[in-house]
């Protein structure tokens, strides 16, 4: 898609689509030493005009404030994006393991999930009331943690007695507060 350049430098041929390029390249490229101007930026204003204050730098501010308010957009466009990301990966989070949704929001989740404190915890909440630590330890194997330790029981039951949220209601008896 050529543009047509319809202003022709008499000296070299060279042309240009706008009458002030031609004349700025007159100027700069075949006006007699010492006469040539400095090459000038495209748009060209008065003298007084550029060096004016408020008024002088305006073309400089509007693109730079253009320039500005494209960087916002493009932040607001991140902003929204990793806000979506945090949303998804919550939803992930809590669909994964309930074990990692803390309730209340006072502490955060204790317990990495899949560890055995981590099942424990997902027993508890999910069964409200008074439940023996052999039954926490059934539920635990059924939730699907792996173990052939024959001492789990043991296990489970110390967890249980140092577990935050849950306490003792009789002899290897716990319950969710
Ligand atoms: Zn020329």
């Amino acid at each position: 898609m050529a543009k047509r350049k319809s202003f022709k430098c008499p000296k070299c041929g060279r042309t240009f689509g706008m009458a002030a390029h031609l004349g700025r390249h007159m100027s700069t490229m075949h006006a007699p030493k010492g006469k040539r101007t400095a090459p000038a930026p495209t748009k060209r204003r008065p003298a007084m005009t550029s060096w004016a204050p408020f008024g002088g730098h305006r073309p400089i501010l509007d693109r730079l404030g253009a320039c500005r308010d494209e960087l916002a957009a493009q932040r607001a466009a991140l902003d929204a994006q990793v806000a979506a990301l945090d949303q998804a990966i919550t939803a992930l989070g809590g669909s994964v393991g309930s074990v990692q949704v803390h309730r209340g929001g006072r502490r955060p989740p204790a317990f990495r999930t899949g560890t055995l404190p981590a099942y424990i915890r997902q027993v508890m909440h999910s069964h409200r009331g008074p439940i023996a630590v052999k039954d926490v330890t059934a539920a635990v194997l059924k939730a699907g943690y792996k173990s052939r330790d024959k001492a789990l029981p043991k296990t489970v039951g110390k967890y249980l007695a140092a577990m935050p949220g849950v306490r003792k209601v009789g002899h290897g008896v716990y319950r969710a507060k």
